[in-house]
């Protein structure tokens, strides 16, 4: 008997319900991965993602070859494909982490309709809808969720499992090797779980202590950078959750990673958040322009804090969440830009960019979502002194400000005019809040 594992962004063999349940289910798994067409030539197919994706898959290929199993993978439609491997090699049954996009909610939906599916948790610590509040089908605000998430018990950590036994003669498919992806941020984090959870063990052994009081200093880059890991599933949110649980700093941490649990859930109830306002603003007038908005794109706003934060994600897919929310402030509050044009770019780049979080994120930023004060609007020039004192994020983005002393660091256009030309930086696009 044979039944199918199809992995989807849950690219690890660690703590992996479905795996763990197709192995029991059957004599012989299929781990199937489908690189959809579909996704990746819409957005979803950013460089820096399809690139982390390929680390992880090249990862979890090997993980597979040492528990004697392989992965296949084919290009195409997953459910096609899925259907057609099933026919092949007469499996009856599907495997597959639940997801809450609107996408992965149809891909599961149509499966459904050709063969049977078991659905597994493992995409989030909590699964959405494991916690509702009295009234509703869905929490809308942060705390209460928060409240009960942090009373449940969690299922059990699950152990990698020794062996996989695959049917014999399996094909592996597309060799991911031939695969080239243009456009990569030249300092991309390196995909996959085995570099993912090096990176846990070192941040929990190192760093977590210092998370609650260093999370939003800038260049301190106190953070755990695991977004893009959790983002594909090389780590295990619940396995991560638990580990931090306990531990000195742990509690901030598992609150994060509670947000995390929020969006999705949240998309669960509202899958059209990366669309539409999730909570309309009768006030919100967004303006177009063209010019600010790429300016905004490529770091040259003016505005050394935003356009670190802006360089940063060019240079890296990635970008701190305190700049996160400084530029995404300053585009939706100073400039009037709508957000959706923000999330869109976030999308284009961010290693870590997903729909519940991007989406959550910006409109909660912009006033359009869960935050319980829609009117908050971050001063970019508060914000750097407080967050970046010394200037030293900003030198680290922004070259062109290098030679410049903290106290015009984040107010350039007080320097002299003949220094200010020097600089080769441009002026601010808007004019500066007092
Ligand atoms: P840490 O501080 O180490 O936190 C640990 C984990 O908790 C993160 O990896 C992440 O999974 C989760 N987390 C932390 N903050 C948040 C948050 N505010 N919302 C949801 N989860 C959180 N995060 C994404 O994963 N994908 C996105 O597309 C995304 N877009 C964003 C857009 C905007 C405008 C803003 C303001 C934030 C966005 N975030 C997004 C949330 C947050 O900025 C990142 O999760 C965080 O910066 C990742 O860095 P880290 O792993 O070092 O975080």
């Amino acid at each position: 008997k044979t039944t199918i594992l199809l992995f989807t962004r849950d690219l690890r063999v660690h703590d992996h319900p479905a795996l763990h349940a197709a192995c029991e289910d059957a004599e012989n798994v299929v781990p199937l991965f489908v690189l959809d067409d579909a996704l990746l030539a819409s957005p979803a197919g950013a460089p820096n993602r399809v690139r982390f994706l390929l680390d992880g898959l090249d990862d979890l290929r090997k993980s597979l070859h040492e528990r004697g199993a392989e992965l296949v993978v084919r290009r195409g439609d997953p459910v096609a494909e899925t259907l057609a491997l099933a026919r092949h090699h007469d499996a009856g049954r599907v495997h597959l982490s639940d997801d809450v996009s609107e996408y992965a909610r149809r891909r599961r939906e149509r499966l459904e309709r050709e063969i049977a599916v078991a659905v597994h948790p493992g995409v989030t610590v909590v699964p959405p809808g494991a916690v509702t509040p009295v009234s509703g089908d869905h929490y809308k605000v942060f705390t209460p969720y928060f409240r009960a998430w942090s009373g449940l018990r969690w299922r059990p950590v699950l152990p990698a499992p020794e062996a996989v036994r695959v049917p014999s003669g399996l094909e592996p498919g597309i060799d991911l090797a031939t695969f080239d992806v243009a456009g990569v941020s030249p300092d991309l984090m390196p995909g996959g779980e085995g570099a993912g959870r090096e990176r846990v063990r070192a941040w929990l052994r190192d760093h977590l202590a210092e998370y609650e009081d260093g999370h939003d200093d800038l260049p301190g880059d106190r953070t755990s950078r695991l977004s893009p890991y959790l983002r594909f599933g090389c780590v295990s949110p619940l396995e991560l959750a638990t580990a931090a649980r306990g531990r000195e700093g742990g509690f901030g941490f598992a609150r994060q990673l509670a947000w995390r649990d929020f969006h999705h859930q949240v998309t669960a109830a509202f899958p059209r958040i990366n669309r539409d306002d999730y909570r309309p603003r009768d006030d919100a007038r967004w303006h177009d322009d063209e010019d600010a908005l790429e300016a905004w794109r490529q770091g040259r706003t003016g505005y050394p804090i935003v356009d670190a934060g802006m360089r940063q994600l060019l240079r890296e897919g990635f970008m701190h969440n305190r700049a996160r929310m400084i530029t995404a402030s300053f585009l939706t509050r100073n400039l009037h830009i709508d957000w959706r044009h923000g999330l869109r770019h976030f999308a284009s780049l961010l290693a870590d960019g997903d729909v519940p979080n991007n989406a959550g994120n910006w409109q909660w930023i912009a006033g359009t979502g869960n935050d319980t004060r829609p009117n908050r609007v971050m001063n970019p020039l508060r914000q750097a002194s407080r967050f970046d004192p010394k200037g030293d994020y900003v030198r680290e983005y922004v070259p062109e400000l290098e030679p410049v002393s903290p106290s015009f660091i984040h107010t350039p256009w007080k320097l002299p005019a003949g220094l200010r030309r020097d600089l080769g930086y441009p002026a601010p696009i808007i004019d500066p809040p007092d």
